[in-house]
């Protein structure tokens, strides 16, 4: 007879969504495993600028819309699991900084004024003295206004890493798409390569590989969209630097990150509008439109040695009418399935809430058992993009 391992729950995914998901449901008592088709932190969540948003740059129109309000209560449940005093204990993860830092580049338009003097925003955002202002903001040359923003920057690979040592033991590499059939008890998954599970509910947590994960469940929703980022990387010795230069729309115009190398060197990870508009351009477009766009911005900035680099990316999401940016995480539950898209990084702990709420209304209890020992490998931990094979010219 066939030996089948039975699960409570099974994961396929083990980004930021998938990785969260699984140490709430394993401190709920389910017995579960996540299954991983790369490497820990997989696509998006590496990638990720590590940028815990609070809703602040949703806001930028002069309206809270409905990603700024559901999105406005994650920065103190990171915190406080920065603190080891949340639901996840994640003290071990490197912070980047405490704070992010908005910018303008001359004087805001009068709406925009009047919003940052506005009761919400003034809560969440503090204007600067000239004085205090951080490099490269304290040069002469600098005609704008900076605010400080109390949203953390965090090393996206140090959190994968956290929060993979916390589940170690109940993540593994599956070599492909298993072979998934439906019956009384579960969802019956025959892992490439693998053993045999049942599992009462399997979670969809792969970001793109959902939709091919879908597709071999034999469901044709939800459906999902992908839009496209084409970030810049520059290398030198550069100052270190998290913030958003503000535009004329929601969208930050550029959207700074940095991260010490060795030797002194820096490296910004550059993201916003540059990145939103560079999907259709080559490398050397995108660079050339980088260079162009740090020489409007901060044309005081010393970056001659500086090398670039680019990488093209899809964001992950539910689909929306027009393609437009989700408001909130998804989650959605169907015939066992529950499907995941977190939309942000920031958004792990809402969708790890809601997929425990999923099925729980469903009736499965936790059995509080451990999960199963499974003769399947650990999966790697992913690399940053600038530590991977990329052409820096
Ligand atoms: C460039 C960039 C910058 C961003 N910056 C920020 C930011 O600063 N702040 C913020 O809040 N959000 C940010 N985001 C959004 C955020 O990164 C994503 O919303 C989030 O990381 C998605 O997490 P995820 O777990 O759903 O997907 P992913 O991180 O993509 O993980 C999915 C995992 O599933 C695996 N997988 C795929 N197919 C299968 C399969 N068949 N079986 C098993 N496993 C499979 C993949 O290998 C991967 O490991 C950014 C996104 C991008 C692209």
């Amino acid at each position: 007879m066939e030996e089948i391992t039975d699960l409570d729950i099974a994961i396929f995914g083990a980004g930021i969504a998938g990785l969260w998901t699984l140490a709430r449901l394993q401190q709920a008592g389910y017995r579960v495993a996540l299954f991983e088709r790369d490497a820990l932190g997989g696509i998006q969540s590496i990638a990720s600028q590590g940028i815990i948003h609070g809703g602040t740059k949703y806001a930028l129109t002069g309206r809270l819309t409905g990603s700024a309000m559901a999105i406005g209560e994650m920065p103190g449940i990171w915190r406080a699991a920065l603190a080891g005093d949340g639901e996840i204990d994640l003290r071990d993860v490197r912070i980047l900084s405490p704070h992010q830092y908005l910018w303008t580049t001359g004087s805001l338009s009068s709406g925009m004024a009047g919003f940052f003097a506005g009761k919400v925003m003034h809560s969440r955002m503090q204007p600067l003295e000239r004085g205090a202002y951080p490099p490269p903001f304290d040069d002469p040359a600098f005609r704008g206004q900076v605010y400080r923003l109390d949203e953390p920057v965090l090393d996206p690979r140090s959190l994968i890493q956290v929060l993979g040592e916390r589940c170690a033991g109940s993540c593994h590499r599956v070599a492909g798409i298993p072979d998934f059939a439906r019956d009384d008890d579960g969802w019956r998954c025959a892992l490439p390569a693998g053993p045999v599970v049942r599992a009462r509910h399997v979670v969809l947590a792969a970001g793109r590989g959902n939709a091919q994960l879908l597709a071999a469940l034999g469901h044709d929703t939800p459906r999902m969209q992908t839009r496209p980022l084409h970030m810049l990387m520059l290398r030198g010795a550069l100052p270190m630097l998290h913030a958003h230069c503000l535009g004329a729309s929601a969208n930050p115009r550029l959207t700074v990150t940095s991260y010490p190398l060795e030797h002194g060197q820096v490296v910004w990870y550059l993201g916003g509008q540059v990145a939103e508009e560079g999907s259709g351009r080559d490398r050397d477009a995108q660079i050339r439109a980088g260079r162009d766009e740090l020489a409007a911005l901060l044309p005081w900035l010393r970056n001659d040695d500086a090398q670039w680099a680019t990488l093209e990316i899809d964001r992950a999401e539910i689909a929306t009418p027009g393609g437009r940016r989700p408001d909130d995480a998804y989650v959605g539950s169907r015939d066992g399935v529950i499907t995941c898209w977190p939309t942000k990084l920031a958004f792990a702990p809402r969708v790890a809430r809601l997929v425990g709420d999923a099925i729980a209304a469903d009736g499965v209890a936790p059995a509080g058992r451990d999960g199963p020992a499974i003769d399947l490998p650990p999966p790697p931990l992913a690399s940053l993009p600038w530590d991977g094979e990329l052409a820096w010219s």
